[in-house]
């Protein structure tokens, strides 16, 4: 059995008083065995870790530098984040991609800067709106598995974020027969690569407009084991039902 996961990824939204939807969440949820992380703002990590403490939620940053330390200001390390009590750190998110022109080398960089902090990586990768017109989806997923996706992996240190880029922020959502092809294919890319053991604990998630109303759907597809969710993981009210989705 493969674990399941909702995380929520706060982006550059929220100062001290959203840590009260902590509370609130974890009220809401009450106790589960699914894994629930949320991804706030760095600023926010030391006391978002204190506030979760005693709850299930698990706290993740939303990127981290590839070096262990050095001359990178407004940067910070995964060791650094590690330090705050988080678990987990979002790497290779398509607005870094996209604002920060990380690679997938810059990315596989960091994934292993991460897992040597002892930090999951949540190794985000999907297409454009062009890509997935010309078809081709799958080869760009394949590309981004191989260069960003470091050989050591394992069930506990990684979980892969399928997110269309397109489906970002915009309300669009593929087909669920697109989203079980697309978590096959992942699935099926990481027993090649990594035997049938570890590619099949890897936990996948599903990213791209997840809300209350469609989460369920969205959780029918065989290789889905959650989401990485954006908008819906501000407030508690709307991430709750999600997460009750999955359970
Ligand atoms: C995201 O930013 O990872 C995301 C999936 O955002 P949203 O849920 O708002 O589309």
């Amino acid at each position: 059995m493969r674990r399941k996961l909702a995380a929520g990824n706060w982006k550059m939204n929220g100062t001290g008083a959203a840590l009260e939807e902590l509370d609130e969440l974890s009220r809401m949820i009450g106790t589960t065995a699914l894994q629930v992380v949320i991804c706030p703002p760095a600023p926010l990590l030391y006391r978002a870790c204190e506030a979760a403490q005693d709850s299930i939620i698990a706290i993740g940053g939303q990127d981290c530098h590839s070096a262990a330390a050095g001359a990178h200001t407004g940067d910070i390390s995964a060791a650094m984040i590690a330090d705050t009590g988080a678990q987990y750190v979002i790497l290779g998110h398509s607005e870094r991609r996209a604002d920060h022109h990380e690679s997938d080398a810059d990315i596989h960089a960091k994934v292993k800067a991460a897992w040597a902090a002892e930090l999951t990586a949540i190794l985000c990768i999907g297409e454009t709106a062009e890509q997935q017109q010309s078809g081709t989806t799958l080869e760009i997923l394949a590309t981004q598995l191989a260069g960003s996706l470091p050989d050591a992996v394992s069930a506990t240190n990684t979980v892969i974020a399928y997110e269309p880029v397109w489906a970002i922020g915009t309300g669009k959502v593929p087909s669920l027969e697109q989203i079980a092809e697309t978590h096959d294919f992942i699935r099926d890319t990481l027993i090649t690569r990594f035997g049938e053991t570890t590619g099949n604990a890897v936990p996948l998630l599903y990213g791209g407009s997840v809300k209350p109303d469609n989460a369920e759907t969205i959780f029918r597809a065989e290789n889905v084991d959650g989401a990485l969710v954006g908008g819906a993981s501000l407030k508690a009210s709307d991430f709750a039902p999600i997460i009750a989705a999955l359970d």
